[in-house]
């Protein structure tokens, strides 16, 4: 047998080794939720909501279990990890509640006959899933999969198996056997799920992943949820609050070590505010404090894995031997961990791997621009990505100008990029296929289906 071992990117310890699910277990694994789901999809979706409804209560008590596992596992401040349990311990409700309105049988009626159009669950849908958010990224998809009637097969990231063990056990008890199944590894058995007998693929991942599932879908037209990876821009116009917009690059270029989809990860300053641009963002990034997330004076913790920091290494190391000049290195512990630095680059060239590719770390990258707004729309566009951008500028109108013209799917003019309850969360171009949440989100789990007959005399 297999297992994986689940490591504290703290301590470097390790924390549990976790069997990994082989291939007969999975196979087996979603036979049963293809044989329950039928019986599953048969009931109303008011009765579903109802089975669901207990998992808000479920996740309020279990919060201090699940902050715990996430902070050990993934290494990110435990009020953060909290946070994140207890707000999905009520947006649970509301997305069952979401989930009830848009499934909704709609009546269209002709002269000749009345149409009710159904959204039909589409069958046994696979959920894999990341770590950064290991409680929320799941739930997302879990939720209205679960809610539209579908059966669901959970593969939550190699990194926090634990965390998706957890979530798994207070799933379970509220649907029907084989309704929900778990099975663990990493990519080796996300490729065999996706390959399996599945109708449907939720995924939240890197835009590689993304490309290789929607490659192995294709053989049988699997319906796709890919919600991927970004390289965010923040545009600085001369006339912004440089304070404000300071305090956006920093806090969204750091948070969560950076491990954010929605990340900053390019900043462009117009020229005449550029120093006193940089010296803001210095002296903000300097008060940031990296260490093991359980100590509360600590703002980020570790990065999630020694293979993580490599990657973001090589890229800050590739942009100094390009061009790029270091303005700033924070501190990190001392120990096994995998710690690194609150970084700040400036002069960073387009050219650069580091204003290419996604860097899911924690660096601020500073790059001067002319200050022109056509200039700064294409510098924004300027990556095949498209997830989120902020634009920050003392005239409103030209930010939200710009905004339109900017390939993304949330855009923040004068504050940092959001959403309102409700929408969707888009990932434009390469940052997505389909998407998540609202209405629209929760119906990509099911297929409209129009039911026709005579008109009654
Ligand atoms: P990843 O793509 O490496 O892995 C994601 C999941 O896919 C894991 O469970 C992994 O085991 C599985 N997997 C890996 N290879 C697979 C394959 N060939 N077939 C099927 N499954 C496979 O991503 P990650 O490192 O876990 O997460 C970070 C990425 O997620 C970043 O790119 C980040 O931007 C993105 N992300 C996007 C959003 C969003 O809403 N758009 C949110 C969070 C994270």
């Amino acid at each position: 047998m297999s297992t994986l071992r689940d490591l504290n990117p703290a301590t470097g310890e390790c924390l549990a080794e976790i069997p990994v699910t082989s291939s007969a277990e999975l196979h087996a694994a979603v036979a049963r939720a293809r044989a329950a789901q039928p019986a599953w999809g048969a009931l109303t979706v008011e009765e579903r909501a109802a089975r669901l409804e207990p998992l808000g209560a479920a996740l309020a008590a279990a919060a201090d279990e699940l902050a715990d596992l996430a902070t050990r596992e993934m290494g990110k401040p435990r009020a953060q990890a909290l946070g994140e349990a207890q707000g999905w311990a009520k947006h649970a409700l509301v997305e069952l509640a979401e989930v009830v309105e848009a499934l909704q049988p709609e009546r269209h009626e002709t002269a000749r006959s009345v149409t009710t159009l159904v959204r039909a669950p589409l069958g046994v849908v696979a959920a894999i899933t990341p770590w950064n958010f290991p409680v929320g990224m799941p739930l997302q998809i879990l939720v209205p999969a679960l809610a539209a009637g579908n059966a669901v097969v959970f593969k939550p990231s190699e990194h926090v198996p634990l965390v998706g063990a957890k979530l798994a056990a207070l799933l379970q008890p509220l649907v029907p056997a084989g309704v929900f199944e778990l099975v663990q590894g990493d990519g080796r058995v996300g490729a065999e799920l996706v390959a399996a007998d599945v109708d449907m693929v939720g995924f939240v991942g890197s835009r590689a992943t993304g490309k290789r599932i929607m490659e192995s879908a294709s053989k049988e037209l699997k319906r796709l949820v890919l919600e991927l990876g970004g390289k965010d821009p923040l545009v600085v116009m001369a006339d912004a609050d440089v304070a404000a917009a300071a305090e956006c690059a920093v806090r969204h270029s750091l948070r969560n070590s950076g491990q954010v989809c929605c990340s900053v990860e390019r900043v462009y300053v117009a020229a005449p505010i550029a120093a006193e641009f940089e010296r803001q963002v210095v002296e903000k990034a300097r008060a940031w404090r990296c260490g093991d997330g359980f100590d509360a004076e600590v703002d980020m913790g570790p990065m999630v894995s020694v293979e993580q920091r490599a990657k973001v290494a090589e890229q800050v190391d590739a942009a100094l031997a390009g061009g790029a000049r270091l303005a700033f290195r924070g501190e990190v512990p001392s120990g096994p961990g995998a710690w690194y630095p609150a970084t700040v680059l400036a002069d960073v060239g387009e050219e650069l791997a580091i204003s290419r590719e996604e860097t899911f770390g924690p660096v601020v990258s500073l790059s001067v621009f002319s200050g022109d707004e056509d200039e700064g729309v294409r510098l924004a566009n300027a990556t095949p990505y498209g997830l989120g951008a902020n634009v920050y500028t003392g005239d409103a109108a030209r930010g939200v100008r710009m905004a339109a013209r900017i390939h993304a799917g949330q855009v923040g003019v004068n504050q940092y990029l959001g959403s309102a309850p409700g929408l969707p969360w888009v990932g434009a171009r390469q940052s997505g296929f389909g998407f998540l949440g609202g209405k629209e989100g929760h119906r990509q789990f099911t297929v409209p289906k129009s039911i026709s007959a005579p008109r009654e005399a």
